[in-house]
């Protein structure tokens, strides 16, 4: 079978002299993963179009062993991402996530647009990366069945207080009267920083990045959805012990 269809290349491997096997987060066919013949080749056509956070449009052919790119034209190309270290190791770690949280055959428009738009804000804009990358965290979680429940304490049912804990393990928020303290992995939480949390996960997509938080707020809330990324993953990804070495 053969389809069109447009996509971000968030993997690629080298295979033998020139080849290229890539996984590509595609608009409408989820993560598909193909290979690229003599992609390595400078003058073939597909060489700038497989490379990594490549948004190309591809011609598969979807075998019953293996798929192959036929042709892949660039679209566009995230010029901003090459010019800073912290930018483009937040960009690798977007990729390395999307391939280790969203699962095979899972198609979502909304994943594609969340992952184009995080990288075109971290590219194309001023915008603070610390800003993107926690609504990326928290919404690809949402998206891919992780979504925590941070509508009330489950103790008592109380919207805000002071200080709410958020419960990696179960997902879900306890207020500081419920909480008895004896649980690991609790995690308080201020009520700016639950506010963003629940705006992030929440609010219509068109929406989801216009919040602002700074400082020490915005901190928490980055190493919270961190926080949460890891006890779903059971692991610390590499790209993110990068990113972290770089700021
Ligand atoms: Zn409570």
């Amino acid at each position: 079978m053969r389809i069109k269809t447009e996509g971000l290349i968030i993997r690629e491997q080298p295979v033998g002299e020139s080849d290229r096997l890539v996984s590509v987060l595609t608009r409408d066919n989820g993560v598909v993963k193909a290979f690229a013949r003599r992609a390595k080749k400078v003058s073939d056509n597909k060489n700038a179009a497989t490379t990594l956070l490549s948004y190309s449009k591809f011609d598969l052919y979807m075998g019953e062993n293996k798929n192959v790119i036929e042709r892949a034209t660039p679209v566009m190309v995230f010029l901003g991402l090459g010019k800073d270290i912290v930018k483009l190791s937040m960009a690798q770690y977007f990729c390395d996530l999307a391939r280790l949280i969203i699962p095979e055959q899972m198609e979502s428009e909304e994943i594609f647009r969340l992952m184009l738009n995080s990288l075109y804000l971290l590219s194309e804009t001023e915008r603070d990366p610390f800003l993107i990358k926690p609504v990326f965290e928290l919404r690809l979680m949402c998206l891919t069945g992780y979504e925590p429940d941070l509508h009330e304490c489950i103790g008592c049912g109380k919207k805000t207080s002071e200080i709410m804990y958020f419960l990696t393990d179960e997902a879900q928020i306890i207020c500081s009267e419920c909480y008895e303290g004896n649980d690991k992995t609790a995690i308080p939480v201020s009520e700016g920083v639950l506010k963003a949390m629940r705006h992030i996960e929440y609010s219509d997509f068109e929406k989801i990045f216009s919040f602002s938080l700074a400082g020490d707020r915005l901190g928490k809330l980055n190493s919270l959805t961190e926080r949460y990324i890891i006890s779903i993953l059971g692991f610390v990804p590499n790209t993110l012990k990068f990113l972290k070495s770089v700021i």
